[in-house]
């Protein structure tokens, strides 16, 4: 199943300096690990359970041939405290730069040849990385 949330960046591409702004909302269907990105559903997920949709600000500045892309992303996800066992809600707002090439050696990196970028696995792994390695629950964090 596609993982895609593509943005065109032809206009963006066009001068350095131009830059496009735009929100995201990635949405889940019922089921907990379903996903509809831009109408194409993404199944599973690296087992993360979203408890609402991935909001968020992304902002691609065009350079000479790249594009940095800055990112303000909030999600909320279902963790289980490394303590107490209980499942709670993790929040995470996280705040990251990103450059993006036609020729990245990182797939995920890269301006396709039709000129979009898809965020989608960039944002996931930028999750991913934030959650902590012994997640603890509000109460036992006190
Ligand atoms: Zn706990």
């Amino acid at each position: 199943m596609d993982r895609k949330l593509n943005i065109p960046v032809a206009d963006v591409l066009q001068e350095a300096g131009n830059f496009i702004e735009e929100s995201i909302c990635i949405k889940m269907s019922g089921e907990a690990r379903d996903f509809f990105a831009e109408g194409d559903q993404i199944d599973s997920c690296e087992d993360l359970k979203f408890l609402r949709p991935i909001i968020g600000q992304i902002k691609f500045v065009s350079t000479n041939n790249d594009i940095i892309g800055y990112f303000k992303i909030e999600s909320e996800i279902e963790q289980i405290c490394s303590r107490c066992g209980i499942d709670f809600p993790l929040k995470n707002l996280l705040s990251f730069n990103q450059v993006f090439t036609f020729d990245n050696s990182e797939e995920n990196l890269q301006i396709n040849k039709n000129k979009t970028i898809n965020i989608f696995p960039v944002v996931i792994q930028e999750i991913i990385l934030a959650i902590p390695i012994k997640p603890l629950c509000k109460k036992c964090k006190e």
